[in-house]
């Protein structure tokens, strides 16, 4: 049977769209801007919208070192210094953005569905890129992550993986386990104290875990999550970043009780001594600045897809 052609994808608000694929697509893209290292003048200029209402380093600068590389305008939306502040409305602000024709926005929100909401109001005129959306999806993370694992492992067959740490809060943790499903990935376990998995891990194909040892046993790659605070609204769901780092803080020793030759990866900011000791984030058994690397990889490729591989 005549395969159907998939329609190009507009926007990037999860991994929902992408099979295996479309998945190994976007990371051989990467890989082969990556060895390429020089990209041709861009003949007119396209624009890319940063809008940030939560911080952050890697992610912003990562687009913006992406797109630079690309050819294209880097604009950064100052939420401090906008009419956000004045009382305008989300809608309102997306649509006198959208009245400015950007080529791509990139959006980072505390509210889950934020993206999604963007893409609606900014319609088929945007490109829009999820740069994270509260507890929901970061589906960028999930490609560098996923991409730094492939680079290392060369493919996920037989993969067994771990991620340690605030599971239920986090956005990355769901779409990195997003892809893993997609790409096959069969043995996921999530660690951490029971305040901090998902009730329902078998709805994301994993595992939940309360033992450190028992989770990490046989495992090759962990992913370590920083508590995120922000989001714990006040709940008390750990009595102290101490008490956590006795329990789940990643060290060399405790990298032992996982495979020989396993490593860590940790999207970042890592708060050093609670989810990972320091001499462990600066060892060669780390793979953080890979990711950090791979992600400006990543992002180009997501451009090139979204603005019909002629990102320039
Ligand atoms: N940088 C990641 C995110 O924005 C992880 C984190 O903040 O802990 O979700």
């Amino acid at each position: 049977m005549a395969e159907v052609p998939q329609p190009p994808l507009r926007h990037l608000l999860t991994l929902d769209d992408l099979d295996a694929p479309a998945l190994h697509n976007i990371l051989d893209t990467a890989a082969a801007l990556r060895s390429q290292q020089s990209f041709a003048p861009p003949e007119h200029s396209r624009t890319l919208l940063n809008l940030f209402f939560e911080n952050s380093t890697r992610t912003r600068f990562s687009f913006e070192f992406a797109a630079a590389r690309l050819g294209l305008r880097v604009l950064n939306f100052d939420v401090e210094g906008s009419s956000i502040t004045k009382g305008e409305s989300l809608r309102d602000t997306l649509q006198t953005l959208r009245a400015m024709r950007p080529d791509i926005v990139v959006i980072r929100h505390s509210s889950s569905g934020a993206a999604a909401y963007a893409a609606e109001v900014m319609g088929e005129a945007v490109a829009v890129i999820n740069a994270g959306d509260g507890f929901h999806a970061h589906p960028t993370q999930a490609l560098l992550d996923l991409m730094t694992i492939r680079d290392h492992r060369g493919g996920f067959d037989g993969l067994a993986l771990a991620i340690v740490g605030d599971v239920r809060h986090s956005r990355v943790a769901r779409s990195l386990l997003q892809g893993l499903r997609v790409l096959g990935v069969a043995d996921l376990r999530l660690i951490g104290p029971a305040t901090l998995l998902p009730s329902h891990p078998e709805a994301l194909g994993a595992r939940n875990f309360t033992d450190l040892a028992e989770g990490l046993a046989g495992v090759e790659v962990i992913i370590a999550l920083r508590l995120q605070n922000e989001r714990m609204l006040g709940a008390s769901l750990l009595p102290s970043a101490e008490e956590y780092r006795q329990g789940y803080g990643l060290d060399h020793e405790r990298l032992g009780w996982a495979a020989p030759g396993a490593f860590v990866l940790h999207p970042g900011p890592i708060n050093r001594g609670v989810e990972i000791s320091s001499q462990l984030a600066d060892s060669e058994r780390s793979l953080i600045l890979r990711q950090v690397e791979n992600g400006v990889w990543v992002r180009m490729a997501v451009m090139q897809m979204l603005l019909g591989g002629d990102a320039a």
